[in-house]
This record gives structure tokens, C-alpha cells and sequence, in this order.
């Protein structure tokens, strides 16, 4: 598995798996439970989850997808930005925990940005960091500016991730957002890597899969794999396709196929607005 060093030193799994909507739908929960599983057994060894998704029942599934193997995983939770105060965040961290049924979160991040101060987040932050409740801590959905916001606020340098919309055919970060993070080596967090399925059926996409042997979905991945310091988390909720997807690790992008996709998906020719889903 190609890993990612944090800031901090430590590395995590370049794929991991998503679960927004994990949960949803009680018919689905033991196929998503043991998805989650055979991804970490496939090496897809960090779950992302939210307190928001679901009202925190991926939370809950997650926690039991989790049981008896909580070691071999990276644990990426987020708070929501009215929860980003001291007090609020300690007890939203707190109910995260208890519905994950795990001692610490590994890396905690503000899901987006919101009134509270960062300097305030920040400090809750470090104070969850204290009590031991989170190990590592991050953001997400922070354009440039708002990077540069933290960045001057003290302690905010410790942040050791942006997680943002990144994939094929959303490539606004790689101009001034990502270069700037990577002079930083903070490592971005591609989410909807596959602009939540809707990538998987672009024609240019499926036909360069076709060509090349490989899949939609692979390709996809296998593209942002390709790219320095990016972690994605694709999410699926079948065990078919989490073999599917973790079979990118295997059918890495040429030179020349790189610079194919670049045809049909061009990097961008000036700044561009974060995108948010
Ligand atoms: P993705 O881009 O990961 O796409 C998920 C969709 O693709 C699902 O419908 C899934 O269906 C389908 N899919 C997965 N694998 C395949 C495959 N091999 N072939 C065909 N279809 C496939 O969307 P998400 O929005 O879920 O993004 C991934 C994760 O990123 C989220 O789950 C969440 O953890 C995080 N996220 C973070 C955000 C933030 O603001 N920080 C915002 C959005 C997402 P099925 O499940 O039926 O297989």
C-alpha cells in the first residue's frame, strides 16, 4: 500500500474508505459492515466519518465495522463548525467517541469553515489533544484563504490535513491551493473521488478504461494516486466493488496515460473557486 506522511511523521494509507450515507439504510448496514471490513483487510486501512452523517449513525456503523480491529485503523472523524467552541467540541468529540466506541480519534477535523474564531478551535483542539481524546487534528473544506488564515493563527501550522473535493473532473485545487500545501508537506484529503459516482460514467473516462484494461473507478483512483501528498477515500457500500476499487493499487497510471487524461480533464488555467459538495 502507497502511504502519505502526515506533518507530524507519522504515514497513512493513500486509499482509505468513505461512509457518508453508511447506515442510511437499514437493508444495507451487514453488506456495509463487512465492506468496511474486507476494505481494511485489503489495506484500505483508514475510515473516514463524520458526527454529521446520518445524524451520526455512520458513526455508530463504523464503530461496529471497527470491533476487534480498531489497531489495524486510521480514524478520521469531523465536527461540525456550530460544535467548534471549546466547550461544544469536547462534548460533540465525546459523543463521536462513544458512538465509534473507541478511545481516541486519530485525526479530528473541522468539517468546514464557520463563525467560531480558529483561534478558539484551534485551542479546543489542542485541548482534545491533551485529555487524549483525538490524536492529530485537521480541516476541511479550507480554500486558500482560509489556509492562510490558519496558518497565521498560533498553533494552526499543527494541522495535518485539508480534506477537499478532488477528483478527475474537479481540478481547481491544483492550481495555487494544493502547490501551497505542498511546500507545507500537509497532504490533501481527496473526498468524492468519484464526484459521487457521477465520474464513473463520463464517456472520455469509460473509454480510456475500456482501452487500457481497467475500470471507471480504478482509473479514477489510479489518477489520484498518481498525484503527491493526496489520500483519497472512495466510499462504497459493497464488498464487489471495494475489491474493485483497491485493485487501483495495482494498475498504476503511465506517463503517458497520465498525460492522456489530462486531455479529457484538463488542469486548470487560472485560479478557481473551492468547490464543495
Ligand atoms: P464518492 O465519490 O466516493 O462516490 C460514492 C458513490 O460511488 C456511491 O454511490 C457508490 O455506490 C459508488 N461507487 C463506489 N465504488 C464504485 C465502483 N467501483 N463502481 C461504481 N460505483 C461505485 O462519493 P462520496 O461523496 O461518498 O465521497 C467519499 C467520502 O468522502 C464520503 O463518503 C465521505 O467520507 C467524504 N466526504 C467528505 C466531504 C467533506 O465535506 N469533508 C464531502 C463529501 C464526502 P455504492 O456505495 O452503492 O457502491
Amino acid at each position: 500500500m502507497k502511504r502519505i506522511a502526515l506533518p507530524c511523521g507519522e504515514s497513512v494509507p493513500a486509499l482509505g474508505q468513505g461512509t457518508w450515507h453508511v447506515g442510511d439504510d437499514p437493508s444495507r448496514r451487514q453488506e456495509e459492515i463487512a465492506t468496511l471490513q474486507h476494505g481494511i483487510a485489503l489495506g484500505l486501512a483508514l475510515v473516514d466519518t463524520a458526527e454529521m452523517y446520518g445524524d451520526g449513525r455512520s458513526e455508530q456503523l463504523v464503530g461496529e465495522a471497527l470491533a476487534g480491529r480498531r489497531d489495524q485503523v486510521f480514524l478520521v472523524s469531523k465536527v461540525y463548525p456550530h460544535h467548534a467552541s471549546r466547550q461544544a467540541m469536547r462534548r460533540a468529540c465525546e459523543a463521536s467517541l462513544r458512538r465509534l466506541r473507541v478511545e481516541a480519534i486519530d485525526l479530528y477535523l473541522l468539517h468546514w469553515p464557520g463563525a467560531v474564531p480558529l483561534a478558539e478551535t484551534v485551542q479546543a483542539f489542542e485541548a482534545l489533544q491533551g485529555a487524549g481524546k483525538i490524536r492529530h487534528w485537521g480541516i476541511s473544506n479550507f480554500d486558500l484563504e482560509g489556509m492562510q488564515a490558519l496558518w497565521r493563527t498560533p498553533g494552526g501550522p499543527a494541522a495535518q490535513t485539508n480534506q477537499v473535493l478532488y477528483h478527475l473532473g474537479e481540478r481547481g485545487i491544483e492550481w495555487d491551493l494544493r502547490p501551497r500545501l505542498g511546500e507545507r508537506r500537509l497532504p490533501v484529503m481527496a473526498y468524492s473521488p468519484f464526484d459521487e459516482g457521477r465520474l464513473l460514467k463520463n464517456r472520455a473516462l469509460v473509454a480510456f478504461a475500456r482501452r487500457h484494461g481497467s475500470t471507471p473507478a480504478q482509473v479514477a483512483l489510479a489518477w489520484l494516486l498518481a498525484q503527491d501528498g493526496v489520500i483519497a477515500i472512495p466510499k462504497t457500500g459493497s464488498r464487489a466493488r471495494v475489491e474493485e476499487n483497491a485493485g487501483a493499487l495495482a494498475r498504476p497510471l503511465s506517463a503517458a496515460q497520465l498525460e492522456e487524461l489530462g486531455r479529457h480533464f484538463p488542469a486548470p488555467q487560472g485560479p478557481t473557486p473551492l468547490s464543495m459538495i
